[in-house]
């Protein structure tokens, strides 16, 4: 899809986001038939057979063959939140159709909530973008390219090796005539072991690489095509035709990060931020579904508690 479609699509407007999902019974009823797509399934014995009755704003099922009572959002990501669905839904659809990214103090002013509250449900967001793409695989002509997150907030020298720097690989599949189709962020040291576990996780075969011949790409490159192209680093490399691919992405993906989030959270959960980046990236061409899809992936994550979140490791 040429450039100016991609940023003309339609996407969906806060007028059609609020018929469907303004109201708290018609975020549960969304909810419910995600949650339970075959229909009532017991979380504890997996009985299918319920009474449902209301105890305050939550409608609640009662197991018939346990009488275990569960709501649609315990065994979920939205389980024990204190916020109201409605307030959920907005901020993923506030995170899912902005062009740019939302940060967790942008977030809190939009749903009326603290930043610490913000911050929280954004991560539990991220982490359900993480998990939907943690099996992400591309194959075909691969620009891959190594870079680095929040290394100019600290004032770090530019350049590989730099200090206080997050270091990442983004790899990007792209068409036959050399667009970029699909994107892949992984927070990695370029050592040959840990590019040899990306490529086993994230590549297939048949496969095209093409890398500037960093020493450890090579690790990455058993039974692949690779083209090797020397650039000698620095700006260079930007304007090779063969990088233009992975070069547009990442120059996108720098304008999206950068001033939204704190030089911190880049450090402990970059991990997050780039699924994130990968997640919108990689359904961009869809504007109109990628909420939907978003919510049905949140109603089937298991619970991600604080403590996980906060954990600087995935909390898988
Ligand atoms: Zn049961």
């Amino acid at each position: 899809m040429p450039m100016n479609k991609l940023q003309f699509q339609r996407g969906l407007s806060m007028a059609e986001f609020l018929e469907q999902y303004g109201s708290e019974e018609g975020c549960e009823t969304a909810l419910t038939l995600w949650r339970w797509p075959q229909g009532f399934a017991c979380p504890l014995c997996g009985g299918p057979s319920s009474s449902s009755f209301r105890r305050g704003s939550r409608r609640l099922w009662q197991c018939a063959r346990c009488r275990h009572q569960s709501s649609v959002t315990s065994g979920t990501v939205f389980e024990s939140t204190k916020l109201p669905l409605t307030s959920w839904f907005l901020a993923m659809h506030l995170l899912t159709q902005s062009k740019n990214n939302v940060s967790a103090l942008e977030l809190g002013r939009h749903l009326g909530v603290t930043y610490k509250t913000a911050w929280l449900l954004k991560h539990k967001v991220m982490e359900v973008m993480r998990l939907r793409e943690d099996s992400r695989q591309l194959n075909g002509r691969v620009e891959i390219d190594d870079a680095y997150l929040g290394g100019e907030r600290f004032g770090g020298k530019p350049g590989r090796g730099s200090e206080n720097k997050i270091p990442f690989v983004a790899a990007v599949q792209t068409s036959a005539d050399g667009q970029p189709v699909l994107a892949c962020f992984a927070p990695i040291p370029f050592t040959k072991e840990a590019l040899e576990k990306f490529a086993a996780k994230s590549l297939v075969l048949p496969l095209t690489l093409v890398s500037d011949g960093l020493g450890c790409f090579k690790a990455a490159t058993a039974g692949a095509v690779h083209e090797r192209i020397v650039t000698g680093g620095g700006k260079a490399s930007v304007k090779l035709p063969q990088f233009s691919a992975v070069n547009t992405v990442l120059s996108n993906l720098k304008t999206a990060l950068s001033g939204t989030y704190h030089a911190f959270d880049f450090a402990k959960y970059a991990h997050r931020y780039l699924a994130e980046a990968q997640y919108r990236f990689n359904r961009r061409f869809d504007l109109r579904s990628i909420l939907r899809r978003l919510l049905c992936a949140a109603a089937q994550t298991p619970p991600c508690p604080a403590c996980a979140i906060r954990a600087a490791e995935a909390c898988a």
